[in-house]
């Protein structure tokens, strides 16, 4: 017989994020629908254009694998922790990736409990001129207390750093919120590392002002990888990942095989 959704009934965010670390997170934190309201999020793209009456946003992310570090030369060939893992846990299709199943299986088990939720896919829908997904995965975690945007414009979270793929559930259940995220990663690691993001950048996309210009990121990030090899734009699974392989903070040893 199929399982019926229960009545709308209380629920901690402990049951929560126990449940989702159960599935496979390894940090989940919660924020209110309200804190995800950036000014600049145009209509139809708010969290309550998705799910009327949500609440809240359960955020968590996965670590991607910590592969053997293979930047020389042939970096241009892709950095092999983000080829392999953006197809593990942060690929394009819907439903397709762990990050994608563990935001189901949330939503889920908040829909069992009474509630109204939608996991945000971690790639399509995709706005394929502005370059954004319906939510920012990035925003809503750092909302719910996760990390930092770094100065890669990637999120950084203590331990991992940016080697972790973010998900999102937005939720009509009202949870308590976490409590503000206060390190500063990146600030603190810049003294180091000179900035290494921004001059190992293959396409310049990341600049010494702080913006982020995305469509070189994503011209490059696609199809100027392999082209020094002659694969066809798309034809190879090979992703960029140097701002990501590069960066030291909040990984605790940083080694590049050479
Ligand atoms: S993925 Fe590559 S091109 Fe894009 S910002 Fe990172 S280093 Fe630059
Ligand atoms: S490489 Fe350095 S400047 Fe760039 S995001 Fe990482 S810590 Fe920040």
């Amino acid at each position: 017989m199929a399982k019926k959704p229960q009545k709308s009934s209380k629920l901690t965010e402990k049951e929560v994020k126990r449940f989702a670390l159960s599935q496979g997170a390894d940090v989940v934190g919660i924020a209110s629908v309200e804190s995800l309201l950036e000014a600049s999020l145009p209509e139809g793209r708010r969290p309550w254009d998705i799910l009327p009456g949500a609440k809240s946003v359960v955020s968590f992310y996965m670590m991607g694998i910590d592969t053997p570090r293979l930047l020389r030369d042939d970096w241009f060939l892709g950095t092999p922790e983000h080829s392999i893992n953006f197809v593990l846990l942060g690929s394009g299709w819907p439903g397709a990736t762990q990050v994608d199943l563990l935001g189901y299986k949330i939503a889920r088990f908040l829909i069992h409990r009474g509630f109204k939720a939608i996991p945000i896919p971690s790639g399509h829908p995709y706005d394929k001129i502005n370059l954004r997904g319906i939510i920012s995965q990035k925003h809503a975690a750092v909302a719910a207390g996760l990390g930092e945007i770094g100065f890669n414009q990637l999120l950084l979270v203590p331990k991992f750093g940016c080697n972790v793929y973010p998900g999102s559930v937005l939720t009509t259940a009202v949870l308590k919120a976490n409590p503000k995220y206060e390190k500063r990663l990146c600030e603190e690691t810049r003294k180091d590392c000179n900035f290494l993001c921004v001059s190992s950048c293959p396409s310049k996309a990341i600049k010494k002002d702080g913006s982020f210009d995305k469509k070189e990121c994503h011209v490059f990030l696609y199809e100027g990888v392999g082209k020094r090899f002659g694969y066809p734009p798309h034809q190879h699974m090979l992703r960029c990942g140097v701002c990501m392989n590069v960066c030291p903070a909040g990984k605790p040893t940083k080694k590049i095989i050479a």
